[in-house]
């Protein structure tokens, strides 16, 4: 049995994944729990999707526990990081997929909402693998997986807030990549287009078809489609893999 406060099968590697009570970050916790691994997810305010996704993952045979923590603020994440070990022992893999988004034109964005996407999404980031970096490297191995966004490649008018934060995140990773890889540690970004989760529910009418035309594929993203993508990144198969983004954007960015 592994160290840490919860007794279960130390053979079992551990990752967090941020926003994992919704969407993306829900179909990659339950995706991980059936590779094997075990679940701490974090949310930021939704305690009852998070303990339902918490009872799927039991589900699959993971043993996995959910934590409430704005990753905006590096306080909360350095606690919610010590929490995690405590409990856990050990972490293996980080999945920075919390984010928001506050869309609006330009002209009329303000400071705030430019300023609180970049804090949740990059900065959010940033706090999670700072946190986790010492754990990496005295492990000498690791997977870190950032959430980015075909948004962050391409720009996209009324999100240059997102856009910024998402761009941010493929030169975070880069940087971390380089950073960690003398200890074997990995870090990669996908970068997701239109994806069916609660952010993208809102699209107005019409809109939903202007995108589906944008997308060579045809058709929007299921959220289990980028978590395979991230699955893989996390894999021992992908050990050589580190510094790149992935694209799981049904062709738009190509
Ligand atoms: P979603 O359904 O809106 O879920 C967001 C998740 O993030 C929830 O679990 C939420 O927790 C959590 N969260 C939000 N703010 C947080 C904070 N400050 N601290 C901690 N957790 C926080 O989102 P999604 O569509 O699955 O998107 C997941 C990621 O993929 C995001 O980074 C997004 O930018 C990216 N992405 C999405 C799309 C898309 O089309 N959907 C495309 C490209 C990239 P609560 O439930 O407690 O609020």
């Amino acid at each position: 049995m592994a160290k840490g406060t919860i007794t279960r099968d130390a053979s079992r590697k551990v990752a967090l994944v941020t926003g994992g009570s919704r969407g993306i970050g829900r179909a990659t916790a339950l995706a991980l729990a059936e590779q094997g691994h075990d679940l701490a997810i974090v949310y930021a305010g939704d305690a009852g999707r998070a303990a339902a996704v918490v009872a799927e993952l039991e589900g699959r045979g993971a043993t996995a526990r959910a934590y409430r923590c704005d990753v905006a603020s590096s306080e909360e994440v350095d606690g919610c990081v010590g929490q995690v070990v405590s409990d856990f022992g050990s972490v293996w893999a980080l999945v920075n997929n919390a984010g928001i988004t506050r869309d609006g034109l330009l002209m009329r964005m303000s400071d705030e909402d430019f300023d609180r996407v970049v804090d949740v999404n990059l900065k959010g980031s940033f706090h999670m693998i700072r946190a986790l970096s010492r754990i990496f490297m005295r492990q000498r191995g690791g997977r870190i997986v950032n959430v980015s966004s075909v948004v962050g490649l391409m720009g996209n008018a009324g999100q240059a807030n997102y856009a910024s934060s998402k761009a941010g995140i493929i030169g975070l990773t880069k940087s971390v990549a380089r950073e960690l890889a003398p200890r074997g540690v990995t870090c990669n970004a996908v970068a997701p287009g239109f994806v069916e989760t609660d952010m993208t529910a809102g699209l107005p009418d019409g809109a939903r078809e202007r995108y589906d035309q944008q997308i060579p594929l045809g058709r929007m993203c299921a959220p289990e489609e980028v978590a395979s993508a991230i699955v893989f990144l996390v894999s021992d198969e992908a050990g050589y893999v580190t510094g790149v983004t992935l694209p799981v954007d049904g062709g738009m960015s190509m």
